[in-house]
């Protein structure tokens, strides 16, 4: 059975552990928030993207008409003159220039069937990213719920941790306590640690025969030779 001054430290480092938990807990919930926001923020960039690549094509398409209107208006215009020009070789040059403003009106067209295809490509992509987004936006919303709700629940939890430490705190002996709270600081936890076989639990090595005295015996503050970790025999 481990002396009273280290049953009392073994207290106190249990409510410590819950209590540190609690903390790295409350340290990692808002770097986990900003990293959902973050994904919510690319999320919304991808669905503007492809909704932006559309509209692209409906303006290019929207230009496109424009122009094909104003060849057609030109050709209005030569097929007009052609009523009132007299020599014959003046319609004919009308004639040639309707036909050249006719070329570039179908070859308009197949761009704008191209276009049209490529709309409605386009459009199922930008329907289909929004969805998706739509639904990945709402995992994170969850997650950034139940990570705030968890951040309420840690924070309540700690106070009455730290309560708990200190009331555990008040029971170990000054000294012992000074070589603990230096321990904390240094020695990854737990920094009470049982001896088995002559060996340290917290570095696994053994340790001299004077130290393993005192820690069967418990009186005086067994320090392992190698980490430093106070160390207590079950037995
Ligand atoms: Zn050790």
């Amino acid at each position: 059975m481990p002396s009273e001054q280290i049953q009392n430290l073994l207290i106190l480092q249990d409510r410590d552990r819950v209590r540190m938990d609690l903390e790295a807990q409350l340290e990692s919930i808002p770097r986990e928030i900003e990293s959902n926001r973050r994904k919510i923020v690319h999320e919304e960039e991808t669905a503007r993207n492809a909704r932006e690549e559309l509209l692209k094509l409906e303006n290019r398409r929207k230009t496109l008409e424009g122009e094909m209107e104003e060849l057609n208006r030109k050709i209005v215009r030569y097929k007009n003159q052609q009523l009132e020009v007299k020599k014959n070789e003046e319609y004919q040059a009308l004639n040639h220039e309707i036909e050249t403003v006719n070329g570039k009106i179908s070859a308009l067209e197949d761009e704008e069937i191209q276009v049209l295809l490529d709309i409605d490509e386009r459009k199922q992509a930008a329907d289909e990213a929004e969805k998706a987004s739509r639904e990945n936006i709402s995992v994170y919303e969850g997650r950034i719920a139940k990570l705030e709700e968890r951040g309420e629940d840690c924070r309540r939890e700690l106070k009455e941790a730290l309560e708990r430490s200190s009331k555990a705190r008040a029971s170990v002996d000054s000294a012992w306590l000074e070589v603990y709270d230096r321990l904390l600081e240094h020695v990854r936890f737990p920094v009470v640690v049982s001896l088995s076989e002559k060996k340290c639990q917290g570095c696994h090595l053994k340790v001299s025969a004077g130290v393993e005295s005192d820690a069967r015996y418990g009186k005086e503050i067994a320090a392992c030779d190698n980490c430093g970790r106070i160390l207590y025999s079950e037995s």
